[in-house]
């Protein structure tokens, strides 16, 4: 009998036992049956061939259509070309060598679980090498197919080494071993939720004997990764929120009323709501923890503004952190521009209740820095706006009450941590983190466990509409002469445009890999002022210009010197240039979704519509192709992140977004689960108000460290 800390080797033997753990990093029992098929595939039912990522180890059910026997140029022997379907697409595979037996075992009409690196052969999908298992077994193959009777067929995430087949060959051996789990989950709670018990599942997920059993089993499991994800983030939240924080209550007739009583336009519904939760958690006794979301323009700043005005009434400071230095300049600026004489404490034409602005950078003189400095530690600033690195590790405040962190995706988690007693008195200060991503709930929920979230729906003011298109250039490649004509029409009608590359185009050759290298900023530009955009002004602008250069760069952009802007992603944040109303995106499959439209936001500021064109060579059917699409069907953000994570299919949002390690979150969709996220959220928060350290809940504890491997622990733990 075996138990789930056991090692493999002994059940399984050393060869199979090597092959897991050196393909897939499976070592224990528990290990291999946490390995969850990744879908099922039903007997007689072919697997859907849209869909397939080039570049994965894909498995497929699949029936033969016809096969072909070629001779090879160059070395003696054949290629046995046989090309499988699933009844509307094909898919190539060759197998190399004289393999006669191949040849009478692939006969068309049979069908079989196929398995191999997804690849593109001439703009026809293929699987290189494959390995297959036949299904429909003929006289004495009939007794080595064990799975032959099963009617829901186990799929199993593979690698080369190890097929989905041997996989499932090797739990079923295991499963047989195993001794009765006990459950970590109270009995009380499985009643309640209606769960079935970890035994059931375990064996359910493996060898579902029916698809109600494999749902149930199914529900259990996820539930134990909502639940273990739930505990860290409440254990978190009850850690982080039973500190002391610097209160803020409102003051009237202070600064915080000026500022709303010279506002130039009215508050959207939305921006009033947010404002309010902050206000009032502000005025509390224990740390804010807040994720403002909404996207560029939809007024973030004027709420933060408003948050930081109330820290100041409270005779306490703020800080606003951003990801550059540019980005803080431009931060100060615009605070400064809507206090007007607010912010000149001190000076000349100073309004009452005034305060004072303080920039921080690395490039400012020594001098004002050092003024920054002493207003900072005098609490003359009442905001202090810099780079995250600056105010973290130079500045001394006398009294910060609220740090607010602008642009969340591009800071590491240690650092929001390391904020976290920046205020006197060994206080936490309040954090407000604000996002242009928007993400959906569960991610939020799940990601941002440990911040409440508020989002910003409506934009304030009419935007002009960005039209966008995909263009096929695999399947339609005179369609790029007509990208470039686009560009040479708009700038015939004094507008401006932008080009962007994934790549800057001088670092050195990527070793090995058979992916072409992206389109580079480097190389395209002058092909493109002496080919298609002759005659144009092509200017370039990447993050490896000397600042001064950048500069004069954006400057000549801004002022309309140049017609076109050959760009990498520098342009994403921050850039206002109302004239420019088309971007080509290159090889836009190489960005990610929620980048490409921020990317596109770029344009259609002004009055004339926006055009984003996207440039890709990904196929027609592939997953790469439907995100690209998705990003042209909808301009609604939120909507964009939700496609995205629908259509990440092996995406590991905790993981991928932060860590970049595995997670133990392999069934729950964040997409499909948010009722599962969300009951166990509230679970989670009952059992540790009472019990915040789960000594009496010893089951739960193992439960998070099973499910939540160390390192993503540790993340968490940390985030
Ligand atoms: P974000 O930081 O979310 O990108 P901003 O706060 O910079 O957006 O706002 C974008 C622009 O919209 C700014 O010029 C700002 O002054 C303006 N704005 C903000 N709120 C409103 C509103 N309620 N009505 C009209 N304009 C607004
Ligand atoms: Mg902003």
């Amino acid at each position: 009998m075996a138990t789930m800390r056991d090692p493999l080797r002994p059940l399984l033997g050393k060869r199979s036992a090597d092959a897991l753990e050196k393909s897939l990093g499976i070592g224990t029992v528990g290990e291999l049956l946490r390995h969850y098929p990744r879908r099922y595939a039903k007997r007689g039912e072919l697997t859907d061939i849209a869909g397939l990522e080039l570049g994965e180890h894909a498995t497929v059910l699949a029936r033969v259509e016809h096969v072909t026997r070629k001779p090879m140029r160059a070395r003696k022997g054949h290629i046995l070309e046989v090309v499988i379907t699933d009844g509307h697409r094909r898919l190539n595979c060759a197998f190399f060598g004289n393999q006669a037996w191949r040849e009478r075992e692939l006969r068309p009409g049979r069908t079989g679980l196929f398995a191999g690196k997804v690849n593109a052969f001439r703009n026809t999908l293929q699987l290189a090498n494959p390995e297959y298992e036949l299904l429909d077994p003929e006289g004495d193959e009939l007794s080595t197919m064990d799975s032959f009777l099963a009617e829901i067929i186990p799929v199993y995430p593979a690698a080369a080494g190890v097929q989905s087949w041997t996989i499932g060959k090797c739990v079923r051996q295991v499963l047989d071993l195993l001794d009765p789990q006990e459950d970590p989950l109270p009995g009380q709670l499985r009643e309640r939720h209606r769960l079935a018990d970890l035994d059931a599942a375990l064996r359910g997920i493996h060898r579902p004997d029916s698809w109600e059993a494999l749902d149930a089993a199914r529900a259990r499991l996820k539930w134990d990764e909502a639940m273990a994800v739930q505990l860290i983030f409440a254990q978190r939240r009850y850690s982080t929120v039973s500190r002391p924080a610097p209160a803020c209550p409102p003051r009237e007739g202070g600064i915080g009323d000026a500022f709303d009583a010279r506002l130039p336009f009215d508050l959207t519904g939305g921006q009033r709501e947010v404002g309010d939760r902050i206000a009032a958690d502000l005025a509390g006794e224990h740390p804010m923890n807040r994720l403002l979301q909404g996207e560029v323009g939809s007024g973030k700043t004027v709420v933060a503004l408003r948050a930081m005005l109330q820290a100041v009434d409270a005779g306490r400071q703020a800080a606003m952190l951003a990801p550059t230095e540019v980005l803080a300049a431009q931060h100060a600026r615009s605070l400064r521009e809507l206090l007007g004489d607010l912010a000149m404490a001190g000076e000349l034409g100073g309004a009452e209740n005034a305060t004072r602005v303080a920039l921080l950078t690395g490039s400012m003189p020594a001098k004002e820095r050092k003024q920054a400095l002493l207003d900072a530690a005098s609490g003359a600033a009442g905001i202090v706006v810099g780079t995250h690195a600056l105010i973290q590790e130079h500045v001394t405040f006398a009294d910060l009450a609220l740090v607010v962190v602008d642009e969340q995706h591009r800071f590491g988690v240690e650092q929001r941590d390391a904020l976290r007693s920046r205020a006197a008195e060994g206080k936490s200060p309040h954090v407000l983190v604000m996002t242009a991503t928007p993400i959906p709930r569960t991610v939020a929920m799940t990601v941002y466990g440990d911040l409440e979230t508020s989002s910003l729906r409506e934009l304030p003011a009419g935007r002009s509409p960005i039209s966008t298109t995909v263009v096929p250039v695999a399947e339609k490649p005179a369609w790029l002469e007509r990208v470039w004509q686009r560009l040479v029409e708009e700038a015939g009608k004094g507008h401006q445009a932008y080009v962007v590359c994934p790549r800057i185009g001088d670092e050195p050759p990527a070793d090995k890999s058979d992916r072409r290298p992206a389109v580079a900023v480097l190389d395209l530009a002058p092909q493109l002022a002496e080919g298609p955009l002759a005659g144009l002004r092509v200017g370039v602008l990447h993050g490896r210009l000397p600042s001064d250069e950048k500069d004069s760069v954006m400057r000549a952009f801004a002022a309309g010197e140049l017609d076109v802007l050959v760009a990498t992603t520098v342009i994403e944040v921050g850039v206002n240039v109302p004239n420019a109303t088309a971007m080509v995106i290159m090889d836009a499959d190489r960005f990610g979704v929620s980048q490409l439209h921020q990317l596109r936001g770029r344009v259609g500021r002004g009055q004339v519509p926006g055009l984003c064109l996207l440039v890709t060579e990904a196929l027609d059917g592939t997953s790469t192709r439907a995100r690209l699409s998705a990003v042209e069907s909808t301009l609604d953000g939120f909507e964009l992140s939700r496609l995205d994570l629908e259509l990440r299919r092996e995406g590991d949002v905790l993981g991928a977004a932060q860590s970049g390690k595995r997670s133990g979150l392999k069934l729950l969709s964040l997409l499909e689960d948010e009722d599962v996220i969300a009951r166990a959220r509230t679970v989670a928060q009952q059992i540790v108000e009472s019990d915040p350290r789960l000594t009496d809940h010893p089951g739960l504890a193992h439960l998070v460290s099973e499910v939540i491997d160390d390192e993503s622990a540790e993340y968490l733990a940390k985030a």
